[in-house]
């Protein structure tokens, strides 16, 4: 290449302009768009850059030290967070002491029972982020049993080797979401259930990977690439904690109470008692009952519930967790050089519509999107408008005009 042809390749600045002009085959590249690809290549491959920091050895945090992180995300789900906190403290604990004592304790993988949009997912997430350790969502209703058309279970470990960018040793202890466990119920012991009845065979295919065991893990996952070389992994210190609804389950845990009470003069008062309340009291024998197979509820043995959230808990969502959906926007314009705030009445409405819509925590963000894309969308070019306040006035305004009344549920 001739030296008058030394400019960057990518925004056209002539060596003269440039601090450092870095020639590769045919090319060159000035430090001003290292530096923009850099920021890029952060936005973009962040996460996965982070698994890259990944130690085969978590860190030992105490049950306290784990709460108090959930702490700043989660809102309430106090028995949740310290029931997952203690679990998971001792399976890591449970890790440091394999091999330097003759008992064996044993591994305690869990699950959570609630309503969707409460947290447990978040909840899952959260905790896996503060260990540093490989993280990993599925979905039960796309595995079925092999043979069938859909996944094998085997693809819940691909996707755990695609978090830490097949890390072997990271992934072996790391922790797997398994959402939507209830879907994957025995048809007959429960009414509610709908799926067919390949979800018993999905079960049993769950065991072993639950319990412990080598599996040949197809690393691009699926049955599509035959002759992918397999990588083995060992499940027995992964933590799998899994989740669901439970449609209904409630009524089970009711009718045991019942069962125990015989004579109970406020048995019709019982059936009125929200569910609410009663999963409270979910135990792993009304998981039996709810379908799943004895020998998967033996292998998922602590079992917690969360709670429904009402207004007090979506109004703190809202605005409390260090990365609440309020404050994103603040940061949002702050960059922008405009204080955005929020009347205090503006924030009830939002909480509001969210119960009525009956859409949980999920639905706050797209209440505040339809509120708030006017808004951003207009105020970058408004260079001179230095605050901002979001009225109760403008919400209901935005909200009246915007698709989601449709979303309302009767
Ligand atoms: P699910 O119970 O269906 O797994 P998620 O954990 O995915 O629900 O929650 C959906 C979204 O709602 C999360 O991204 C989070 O922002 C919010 N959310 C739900 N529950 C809580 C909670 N208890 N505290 C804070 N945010 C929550």
């Amino acid at each position: 290449m001739k030296k008058t042809a030394e400019k960057c390749s990518f925004c056209g600045k002539r060596k003269e302009d440039t601090l450092i002009l870095i020639s590769g085959q045919d090319a060159f590249i000035c430090e001003s768009c290292v530096e923009q690809a850099l920021n890029i290549i952060e936005e973009e491959l962040g996460e996965r850059k982070h698994t890259g920091q990944f130690t085969s050895h978590p860190d030992f945090k105490t049950p306290a030290e784990i709460k108090s992180y959930l702490d700043q995300y989660v809102i309430g789900q106090e028995e949740a967070k310290k029931v997952l906190s203690v679990a998971v403290y001792n399976h890591y604990k449970r890790l440091n002491q394999i091999g330097k004592d003759d008992v064996e304790i044993e591994k305690s993988n869990i699950l959570m029972v609630g309503d969707t949009g409460t947290g447990k997912t978040l909840l899952a997430r959260t905790i896996a982020r503060f260990l540093n350790v490989p993280f990993a969502i599925v979905d039960a209703t796309v595995f079925t049993e092999a043979g069938y058309v859909g996944e094998d279970v085997e693809s819940i470990l691909t996707r755990l080797l695609q978090a830490c960018d097949y890390n072997v040793a990271a992934a072996e202890k790391g922790i797997v979401y398994i959402d939507e466990i209830d879907k994957i119920a025995r048809k007959g012991d429960n009414p509610s259930i709908t799926r067919d009845v390949s979800g018993e065979g999905v079960q049993q295919g769950l065991l072993k990977l639950l319990e412990g065991t080598d599996v040949l893990v197809p690393p691009q996952g699926g049955r599509k690439h035959p002759e992918q070389k397999m990588v083995r992994v060992n499940t027995t210190h992964i933590l799998f904690i899994c989740g669901g609804a439970f449609e209904d389950i409630d009524k089970i845990i009711a009718r045991r109470n019942k069962a125990n009470v015989i004579g109970f003069k406020g048995d019709k008062e019982r059936e009125k008692i929200e569910r609410g309340n009663i999963i409270q009291y979910v135990t792993p024998q009304d998981i039996k009952s709810f379908g799943l197979i004895p020998e998967l509820v033996g292998r998922v043995p602590i079992v917690t519930y969360l709670e429904p959230l009402d207004a007090v808990a979506l109004k703190r969502i809202l605005t409390e967790p260090k990365n609440a959906l309020i404050k994103q926007y603040k940061k949002l314009f702050e960059l922008e050089h405009v204080v955005l705030d929020f009347e205090p009445e503006a924030l009830d409405f939002i909480v509001e519509k969210a119960v009525e819509y009956k859409l949980g925590a999920r639905g706050l963000r797209s209440i505040c999107e339809a509120i708030m894309t006017d808004v951003m969308f207009n105020l970058p070019s408004q260079k001179e408008i230095k605050q901002f306040t979001v009225t109760l006035e403008l919400a209901e305004e935005k909200i009246t005009k915007s698709k989601l009344r449709q979303l309302k549920v009767a």
